[in-house]
């Protein structure tokens, strides 16, 4: 169902209250990347130029529901100015009396930062008394915060019960690439998933059984599926009680006939360390004291040309410990692939991004998301309580 968007509705000389996904990393009280609050200008500039007040709120970290110093929104309020060129106000709380003035007195134009939605206990427990206050603030609710759509908090959810709410436009091209991607994906469509450990990444690898033609497994999650196949994995991170759901999967992926692809050769070492000696074996030749950190040249070049002649490529999970240079090649070569590829790349969950980010290709990519966990969700097929409370539109 599509949901209705801001263009769809008249802002004009309104207030609107847009949920944005201001959760960005802080370093010495500043603002250390700046990637979530560009991927908020569009909405917000098209507020201010179609002469909307613009009331900002969001969530940074993890104040669990107390005010702490580290984690006030300044330093965004700060950033936010100096991208738009433009005054930010804020303030000290996202309710109470004095939050209500400012609100009042902001004008078409003008932009207002609330504090931290977290600093209240209210949010996540998505209390209906602390929705109502935040939604009395405005007349319209426009969600743009897609990293934060798979929690049903009093910001993302509980607003939408008191305003019409709609979708911003980094929202509305979230969904639309990853719900094209899952629906109507052109093929050949390839899926790489890595990352640490198959038990986040169950959900995924099963919706995407009778949607993908080629599956590459990476990571150490690979172990456990390498284990699947009888290999001895010695050292390396195994998750024994997937053993069995491993070859499930491996079983159900055969049956549809996709292409699984596993490592066949893998970089071992007996320590996870920078400077540690790494070996490249077979990967049913883990040496006793080994474990394996990265996928081997050869499965790398394997994973590349599956990767090459895509329509459509999700890459979610590093194929080794990336952030360690002996065992960062493997999935340096897989984000070089996703660059080089013409068709649809997307990107999704917090260490491939940053894994991108390092291979410095970000620019080449079709689609990184902002949303690590809510992507993952969104792939596991799961519907996003954030979304599902936008307006449908209508059928007419
Ligand atoms: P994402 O954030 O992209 O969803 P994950 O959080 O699932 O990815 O996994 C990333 C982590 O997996 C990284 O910290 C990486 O070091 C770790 N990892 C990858 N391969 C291995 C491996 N072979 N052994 C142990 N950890 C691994
Ligand atoms: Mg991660």
């Amino acid at each position: 169902m599509k949901k209705m968007t801001l263009k769809d509705i008249d802002v004009s000389g309104k207030k609107v209250l847009v949920r944005v996904d201001f959760n960005v990393p802080l370093k010495d009280g500043q603002v250390a990347d700046d990637t979530r609050i560009r991927a908020a200008l569009p909405t917000i500039e098209y507020l201010i130029n179609n002469n909307a007040a613009v009331i900002l709120m969001s969530h940074l970290g993890r104040p669990k529901g107390e005010v702490k110093e580290d984690l006030k929104m300044d330093p965004v309020a700060q950033r936010l100015a100096d991208l738009l060129g433009k005054e930010v106000k804020k303030t000290d709380d996202c309710t109470g009396s004095d939050t209500k003035k400012e609100a009042e007195k902001l004008q078409p134009g003008e932009i207002l930062l609330l504090e931290n939605t977290r600093f209240n206990p209210e949010e996540k427990k998505n209390d209906p008394g602390f929705a109502k206050e935040l939604a009395s603030l405005a007349e319209i609710f426009v969600n743009d915060a897609f990293g934060a759509a798979h929690r049903a908090h009093a910001s993302t959810v509980g607003v939408a019960d008191y305003l019409p709410a709609v979708a911003g436009f980094l929202m509305e091209k979230e969904i639309d690439v990853l719900s094209k991607a899952l629906t109507a994906p052109e093929h050949p469509f390839v899926a790489i998933i890595g990352g640490a450990k198959i038990s986040d990444k169950i959900g995924v690898i099963e919706n995407l059984i009778d949607k993908v033609d080629t599956l590459i497994i990476g990571g150490g999650m690979a172990n456990t599926f390498l284990k699947a196949k009888g290999y001895d994995m010695a050292e390396s991170l195994v998750e024994d009680d997937k053993v069995d759901l491993a070859k499930e999967l491996m079983q159900k992926y055969e049956e549809n006939g996709v292409n699984l692809l596993l490592p066949t050769d893998l970089v071992v070492a007996r320590e996870m360390k920078e400077g540690a000696a790494t070996q490249v074996v077979a990967a049913n030749e883990v040496p006793a004291g080994y474990k394996a950190l990265d996928i081997g040249p050869e499965t790398a070049q394997q994973y590349v040309e599956a990767i090459k002649d895509a329509k459509t490529v999700i890459w979610n999970g590093p194929m080794g410990v990336f952030e360690i240079k002996e065992f960062a090649e493997g999935t340096m070569k897989v984000a070089n692939a996703m660059a080089n590829c013409r068709g649809k790349t997307i990107i999704g969950g917090g260490d491939s991004v940053a894994a991108v980010e390092k291979a410095g290709v970000t620019r080449d990519i079709f689609h990184i998301s902002t949303g690590g966990g809510a992507s993952l969700e969104f792939l596991e097929g799961k519907e996003l309580p954030g979304v599902v409370a936008l307006k449908d539109k209508s059928e007419t």
